[in-house]
């Protein structure tokens, strides 16, 4: 049995979105869709079932064990894995063909051993070398990419396959800013002419976030690596306005729809505290209605106060603290709208009947679409609309 409080994955837009990106690509950049943290929140199966019957050539993972849900799964499209790994955890690449990102002498030389120890053949595993140009996390400079590459391709059973950088500061259209992502383009271009001028050939080359994918064209190289965009929301100040403003008429849905019912009316008299903390109560009598989903679905606590729900096409705002699994929603007194088991949608598309989407929550919660939805937590069902 399905519990009421449950998440809608729009298919139809979700490769409303596949579509709009491979449409704004060239048709030679391969398309890697981020499914890393469950698929943003909207599962990791179901967002990579769908993006593999919609053409995408690679889906990137963050841990080893997202990679091997996929593929027990089914799943076979390349997986690319963007964050490191552990030597324990290492075997598992090998076994279920999972791409790592890799930088860094004593990196490469522990994962030349894992492969040794696993390959009895003359088996060759490709591996991604992972720049950093500028993002200050994980990568070798761009002056050492050459030497790491010689590392990779010397091994007996590793091949570069490609390489990736990522930016800091793509999703910011101030002039400052723009002019980082392109001295990082800049870096990536040295990267390559450095593994190039050793002889060995860098193989897909990919730099571009969803960010960057709208904003910097001539950044897609050989494959770029939308994540948000794919869920449907604009990267920060790469917005719609903001794209449609530079002639690109990008068209993004937001797929997911979170969704609970009312299980309880109750009437509150003036002067009643409401939930944790009482750090809300009513000035006039009033209806509350009372919702299955609370913090441990996702529902963040500092999104109260602030958030408002959408209960039959109106908004009416939540009371109080949120709870681990409840929360309190303040319908007015007699108010004939509102009936018990009513359907209660949180954020969402518009044809779910939401009238909030995650960045309206973001806003509230002073966070960004993207924690929005990596937080709805397993407990949450995920069905396909
Ligand atoms: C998460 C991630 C992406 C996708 O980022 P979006 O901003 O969601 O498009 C791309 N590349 C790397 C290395 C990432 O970690």
């Amino acid at each position: 049995m399905i519990r009421c409080t449950k998440a809608f994955i729009y298919k139809e837009n979700l490769e409303n979105n596949i579509k709009q990106i491979r449409n704004f690509v060239k048709p030679n950049v391969k398309i890697c869709v981020a499914v890393k943290a469950d698929g943003y929140g909207h599962n990791a199966v179901l967002t990579a079932q769908l993006a593999e019957e919609n053409g995408v050539d690679y889906l990137a993972v963050a841990s080893v064990n997202e990679g091997i849900e996929l593929r027990k799964n089914g799943i076979k499209a390349n997986i690319l894995l963007l964050s490191l790994c552990t030597p324990l955890e290492m075997p598992d690449l090998f076994q279920y063909s999972i791409t790592p990102l890799i930088f860094a002498e004593e990196n490469i030389s522990c994962l030349s051993t894992a492969a040794d120890n696993y390959f009895n053949n003359n088996d060759k595993f490709p591996v991604f070398l992972a720049v950093d140009t500028g993002m200050g996390r994980v990568g070798c400079y761009s002056c050492d990419a050459g030497k790491e590459a010689a590392l990779i391709n010397n091994s007996k059973h590793l091949k570069l396959a490609g390489m990736c950088t990522h930016f800091a500061v793509s999703d910011s259209v101030s002039p400052e800013n723009q002019k980082y992502t392109k001295l990082q383009f800049e870096d990536f271009k040295k990267a390559i002419e450095n593994v190039k001028s050793m002889g060995f050939e860098p193989g897909i080359c990919s730099c571009c976030n969803s960010a960057a994918l709208l904003n910097n064209p001539e950044m897609h190289l050989d494959m770029v690596r939308p994540g948000i965009i794919t869920y449907g929301y604009y990267p920060d100040e790469v917005s719609e306005e903001y794209l449609k403003s530079k002639g690109c008429n990008i068209k993004l849905k937001p797929v997911l729809s979170l969704e609970t019912q009312v299980v309880a009316i109750r009437h509150f008299e003036k002067g009643k505290s409401v939930s944790y903390g009482r750090t809300w109560s009513t000035d006039e009598e009033t209806d509350i209605a009372i919702i299955p989903i609370g913090y441990a679905d996702g529902l963040l606590r500092r999104f109260s106060p602030g958030l408002v729900v959408s209960i039959n096409g109106k908004k009416y705002p939540v009371r109080g603290r949120i709870c681990m699994d409840q929360c309190m929603v303040d319908i007015g007194k007699d108010n004939k709208d509102v009936k018990l088991w009513d359907k209660v949608v949180i954020f969402g598309p518009e044809e779910s009947g939401a009238l909030c989407t995650a960045d309206d929550l973001a806003a509230i919660g002073n966070t960004i679409s993207y924690e929005v939805l990596t937080s709805i937590s397993k407990r949450v069902e995920k069905i396909i609309h």
